[in-house]
């Protein structure tokens, strides 16, 4: 598999126990979805885990290192945060971007109370966590 940033040869990599594929060049790492979960599960308990939450997508250019399609951007949570994903295969994270990643679920307990303004953020909020896994949130969003 390339990176979707450098065409180099992406390299099998552990990140905190995950094997992952990583880019020698840009740091940068590609997860599967199961990859993920695993990740994230290293931060979170399983019931802070069900608020995964995506609102907004747009298509990139990058390409997806299984299947060359156009990778889509989403933001993750509520933060300002970028991943890439394509929705068959996995997502890229760029370098630190993992350590962002886990940094905000670490902040859980505080998102937890967190206040949702608007009624209709929490239902879709709702519709996240009912979800099964990482993974096919982000199916479902990309599909909505
Ligand atoms: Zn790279
Ligand atoms: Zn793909």
């Amino acid at each position: 598999m390339k990176c979707p940033r450098c065409n180099v040869d992406l390299q099998t990599s552990q990140d905190r126990g995950v094997e992952v594929q990583a880019c020698p060049k840009c740091q940068g790492k590609w997860f599967t979805a199961t990859e993920l979960d695993e990740f994230e599960d290293l931060a979170i308990d399983p019931e802070a885990k069900a608020g995964s939450l995506y609102l907004v997508t747009r298509p990139t250019t990058l390409k997806c290192p299984v299947c060359s399609a156009n990778l889509s951007s989403f933001d993750y949570r509520f933060y300002d945060l970028k991943i890439d994903c394509c929705p068959d295969h996995g997502y890229w994270l760029d370098a630190g971007e993992d350590q962002r990643v886990l940094a905000l679920m670490r902040q859980e307990p505080a998102s937890k109370e967190r206040k949702f303004e608007a009624e209709e953020k929490w239902a879709q909020h709702m519709r996240w966590i009912q979800s099964p896994t990482f993974f096919a949130k982000i199916k479902s969003l990309l599909e909505d």
